[in-house]
């Protein structure tokens, strides 16, 4: 069953995951934590809520770049639910997850 953007607003709410804004639902998309192109599958574990304009903007950027780009122009970041959803990609039973969340998790520490 594909993911729905709308299945992830009812689980996580409707505020994207990276600037914390709450746009018009048009304007929210589904975010893989760990890209695609970066060997991340569509399952709910690695999918949250993003704003489009976010979601443009980090393109397959490593989470913790994105949130120092974030902070660094003093955006509302919620780094809180960033690390608790790198843990939840930390005990993943797919490898892929687990190493990459594992990482940027590590070096979120230091935000
Ligand atoms: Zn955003």
């Amino acid at each position: 069953m594909p993911l729905k953007v709308d299945q992830l607003i009812e689980r996580d709410g409707p505020a994207c995951v990276w600037c914390g804004r709450e746009p018009w639902r048009r304007d929210l998309t589904l975010e893989h934590v760990v890209p695609r192109s970066r060997g991340g599958h569509a399952t709910p574990e690695n999918a949250v809520v993003a704003c489009r304009s976010c979601n443009r903007r980090r393109g397959s950027k490593p989470v913790d770049a994105y949130v120092r780009d974030l902070l660094r122009e003093g955006a509302n970041v919620n780094v809180t639910v960033l690390r608790e959803t790198l843990s939840r990609l930390a005990r993943s039973e797919r490898r892929a997850h687990r190493d990459a969340a594992a990482r940027q998790l590590r070096r979120l520490e230091s935000v």
